[in-house]
């Protein structure tokens, strides 16, 4: 899965930390993420790269995190790709690149580059926000208000029937390929509660046997994902919420297609497809 960087680690540990030339930077626009343009995978510049064009990025980088000795910083300018030999690239780059830790660092710096970008004043008396040097959190230093990182917590449901699973295809969406029920966690609700409402919103389906497997965050949408099983409970017939789905299918062992291996969905689908995962 994306977060799966062994034998690399990644450290979220905020430090009130002075770049210096060999850091790498982090620099976005809109949904693109600068890089390398001679390199086939997502080279990252480091300040060095940049000394001469834009000796200003040093002082102005804002610390995000390290994985292994090396320190990532984001940087807020954009037009960077004026600099000859470096491109703005798609961030669905991201869900493709074979090389988990580089995709990681970008996506966990896209998803805090909106973070920061989306918070620049205070939303209860409209003061601009300042940066804790402490840790990461933002605030306001007229009344008070904090901002952290916002982490929606979302679930993922395999819904499963003696050697059949259940699969979707979004309505809407980019992303084609099949899926599992998932959905946001409401206000006042466990997780367990969720994962029964939205399959019963979704498919109309009751559920039994609710089992944890695994969690993922997922920093494209900003959720941190946990994925269960749950067997299907009663009748089998699927009623689609078709604002949401698509197609709604119950497939055999079988015939489900291969998945990527990026997601936790995928990594759920390919368990119960090599029946992996003891239910
Ligand atoms: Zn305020």
């Amino acid at each position: 899965m994306l977060q799966d960087i062994e034998p690399r680690v990644f450290h979220n540990v905020f430090q009130n930390k002075q770049s210096g030339p060999k850091d790498l930077f982090l620099a976005y626009q809109g949904d693109t993420v600068l890089i390398r343009e001679d390199k086939d995978k997502l080279w990252y510049p480091s300040f060095a790269d940049f000394s001469v064009s834009h000796p200003h990025l040093l002082q102005e980088a804002q610390f995000l995190f390290t994985i292994d000795e090396l320190n990532y910083y984001l940087v807020e300018e954009e037009g960077l790709d004026e600099a000859p030999g470096w491109i703005y690239v798609s961030s669905m780059r991201f869900h493709a690149e074979k090389k988990y830790w580089r995709s990681f660092a970008g996506a966990i710096g896209w998803q805090l580059n909106r973070w920061y970008g989306n918070h620049r004043f205070c939303s209860r008396c409209r003061k601009p926000l300042k940066r804790s040097k402490k840790e990461r959190l933002l605030y306001c230093a007229s009344c008070g208000m904090t901002v952290y990182p916002t982490i929606s917590p979302c679930v993922i449901v395999a819904v499963h029937d003696r050697d059949r699973l259940l699969l979707t295809k979004y309505a809407n969406r980019e992303y084609r390929k099949y899926a599992l029920i998932a959905g946001f966690a409401e206000i006042g609700e466990s997780l367990e509660q969720t994962v029964r409402r939205e399959v019963m919103e979704e498919v109309g389906l009751r559920v039994k046997n609710i089992r944890y497997y695994k969690s993922q965050p997922w920093p494209f949408t900003d959720t941190l994902l946990a994925g269960f099983y749950a067997e299907l409970d009663g009748a089998d017939t699927i009623r689609l919420d078709e604002d949401e789905l698509a197609i709604g299918v119950w497939l055999p062992r079988e015939e489900i297609p291969e998945p990527d291996n990026i997601s936790l969905t995928g990594e759920m689908i390919e368990a119960f497809r090599r029946a992996t995962v003891s239910l």
